[in-house]
């Protein structure tokens, strides 16, 4: 069975794309495609009309500033952000997205697609609420910045809103980071997933154990307060075919462990 007829913008600039989803209920932004057309191809959604951000300049771009903040264009690929200098004060970033599927998967996939599908086994929203990223959010009334914690509403849901466009994500200095998970298969999704910061205290976040990443500060980074933090977070994650919600429950505390250790450059 052949796809919906489905109608197809290429703008040029940020505003003209931001016209055109303004203009249409119907109309959904594409990026790297990876995710929004399997959705189509298995009949989930059905956009109107798709708007291809892919030749839009003021979305692309890794850039590093004098004080170790990176800003990077939401149509950053995977590979980009693996290859690129700037992205290497940061060094995390460019490491997780390695692990991130297969080539083709990387050279076409955006942070900001991947962000965008709040999809809770997507390697980047436990990591970019760890690190505490500011998301730069743009429509027809204006420019807004949300913080990664207010970023991820839930499950495919975020803080973008219907005619408005995620531009760029600027992430602070710091180095000490971690990331470990566990996943379908080598280069698959995440069945959990914990990333860690230490900037001051220790900043974890869990993936896969709700509908957004569990954001923690445990009281020390020994190993003891890391599980303790866990386990005080109460966590009922979902059971599903690839593991129950008390295995799920269990990685989270070995997984946090780990990124924490990772952060503290002890693994
Ligand atoms: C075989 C396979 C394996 C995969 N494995 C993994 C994995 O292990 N880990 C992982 O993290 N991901 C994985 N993915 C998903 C992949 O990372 C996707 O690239 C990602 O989820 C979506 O990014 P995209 O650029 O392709 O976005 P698209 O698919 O183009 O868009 C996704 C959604 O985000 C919206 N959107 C995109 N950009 C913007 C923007 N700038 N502003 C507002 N809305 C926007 C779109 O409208 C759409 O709703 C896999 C995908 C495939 C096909």
């Amino acid at each position: 069975m052949l796809l919906r007829e489905v109608g197809y913008a290429r703008p040029g600039s940020l505003g003209e794309a931001i016209q055109l989803l303004a203009a249409d209920d119907g109309a959904r932004a594409l990026a790297g495609g990876q995710t929004l057309v399997n959705v189509m191809k298995a009949r989930a959604g059905s956009p109107d009309a798709l708007i291809d951000l892919g030749r839009i300049e003021e979305l692309r771009g890794i850039e590093l500033g004098a004080d170790g903040t990176l800003e990077i264009g939401a149509m950053t690929t995977y590979t980009e952000l693996v290859e690129s200098s700037e992205a290497r004060a940061r060094p995390i970033l460019g490491e997780v997205c390695a692990q991130i599927a297969d080539v083709q998967v990387r050279n076409r996939g955006t942070i900001g697609g991947n962000i965008c599908t709040s999809d809770p086994t997507n390697h980047l929203p436990p990591l970019l609420a760890a690190l505490g990223a500011e998301m730069t959010i743009q429509g027809g009334n204006g420019v807004r910045t949300v913080a990664a914690s207010d970023f991820f509403l839930g499950v495919y849901m975020t803080a973008v809103g219907p005619g408005e466009l995620l531009t760029k994500i600027r992430i602070p200095a710091g180095r000490n980071d971690g990331f470990a998970a566990v996943t379908l298969g080598i280069d698959g999704t995440c069945i959990v997933s914990a990333a860690a910061t230490q900037n001051g205290g220790l900043t974890l976040a869990i993936g896969c154990v709700d509908a957004v990443p569990v954001v923690l500060r445990p009281a020390s980074a020994d190993d003891d307060a890391v599980r303790a933090a866990v386990q005080d977070a109460n966590l009922d994650p979902p059971s599903d075919v690839h593991a129950s919600s008390e295995y799920r429950r269990h990685l989270a505390g070995v997984l946090a462990v780990r990124a924490a250790h990772q952060a503290q450059g002890s693994s």
